[in-house]
């Protein structure tokens, strides 16, 4: 499916206030509530997801704001790598009064209504990133990254009671984690479905809090993953290292990891993809009369021939000497702009010679001066 803007999917114009918003993601959401739309769950279901991620963007100030600046590039972030999952949703609770019973609901926004990570049966997506010397685009690099995990608490089984045993079904909901109340107003009587406050919807009731993760069912770790960069890689592009991410409660699959690879700053180097850029001074002697000089590259250094009579700010390609494309074997250039130092102290002897050699010999006058230009023109 083409991704769509927001404030289309949303049938809202770009000036619309946060009330105008949220009405018309709960009418669209009414509408592609999987309930009526039985004909086509499936497609009802890509319709819930497709307005629930332009209202997570929509409804928030801060996001709204870079989306309308930069649009899509802008949300990327803050949905991951994979783009906009269930895990990203916040505004669960706009909807609650509406989808609260509704099992499909339950499936869907699964992972936080028991409030617990992995509950739907795999571990969560973890994003880190790392930043590596720029010579890690060409050779590549192995960095040992440390990986804040969550997983479930090994001595309860990610259940929060002690041992695992000291649990049992909630007594208000009888397990199912909502509970219905009714209100009347006159004749009319309001029955609103939510989340049990006895049980907070895990339908269960903890006896005995765990001691190692004080009931909560989970335990943070940190890891220490090493990861093998290939050359060539973007400024900014993402790796993906499936099954270590968090670990799921119930499940032995464990989420990804998603590391985003960034690169330091050099004092010497430019990159523009393949291609790198330097500058070298060199005095005027070198390009006068012809010359080596040593260049800083991405990896060290090299020596760049320059032929006599070479101009000021040329320049000069190093075959080879620039960026990897990702995953192949050939490299960009180096790209070197030669800048030219003048002397700034010549004695008497060496102007004279000077003189005589470029031909300004004598020049005294302004007059003599010119037709030195315009013999050069
Ligand atoms: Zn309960
Ligand atoms: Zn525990």
């Amino acid at each position: 499916m083409a991704k769509r803007d927001y404030y289309e999917v949303l049938g809202v114009p770009k000036t619309a206030g946060a009330d105008e918003i949220k009405s018309s993601y709960r009418r669209l959401a009414r509408q592609y509530h999987p309930d009526v739309a039985k004909e086509d769950p499936k497609g009802a279901e890509a319709k819930f997801k497709e307005i629930s991620e332009a209202y997570e963007v929509l409804a928030d100030e801060q996001k709204r704001r870079n989306y309308d600046q930069r649009g899509f590039d802008a949300v990327q972030n803050d949905f991951g790598p994979g783009g906009f999952t269930w895990q990203n949703f916040t505004h669960q609770g706009d909807l609650e009064d509406l989808l609260g019973s509704n099992p499909l609901f339950q499936q869907l926004f699964g992972s936080f209504v028991g409030g617990s990570a992995g509950r739907s049966g795999r571990g969560s997506d973890v994003e880190v990133a790392v930043r590596l010397p720029l010579v890690a685009a060409v050779e590549g690099a192995q960095p040992t990254l440390e990986v804040p995990l969550t997983g479930p608490c090994p001595d309860c089984q990610g259940t929060g009671a002690k041992d695992g045993t000291a649990i049992e079904v909630c007594p208000e909901c009888g397990g199912v984690g909502q509970v219905r109340r009714a209100r009347t107003r006159g004749y009319t009587q309001f029955v609103t479905v939510g989340p049990c406050p006895t049980c907070r919807g895990t339908g269960r009731k903890i006896l005995e809090k765990c001691p190692t993760c004080r009931g909560n069912g989970r335990r943070r770790t940190v890891e220490h993953i090493e990861i093998k960069v290939p050359p060539g890689m973007e400024e900014g592009s993402v790796l993906r290292i499936p099954g270590h991410g968090g670990q799921g409660l119930d499940s032995e699959r464990a989420g990804d990891l998603f590391v985003q690879v960034m690169f330091e700053a050099s004092d010497h180097i430019r990159r523009e993809g393949t291609e790198a850029y330097t500058e070298a001074t060199v005095p005027l002697a070198i390009p006068l009369l012809g010359g080596v000089t040593t260049v800083r590259t991405i990896e060290g250094h090299a020596e760049l021939k320059i032929p006599a009579g070479t101009q000021p700010e040329t320049q000069f390609r190093m075959r080879g000497l620039g960026f990897p494309r990702f995953r192949g074997s050939s490299r960009g250039d180096l790209v070197v702009t030669v800048h030219v130092e003048l002397p700034r102290s010549l004695s008497g002897r060496e102007k004279e010679q000077l003189r005589e050699a470029l031909g300004a010999d004598g020049a005294t006058s302004t007059g003599r001066k010119e037709s030195f230009f315009h013999r050069r023109s």
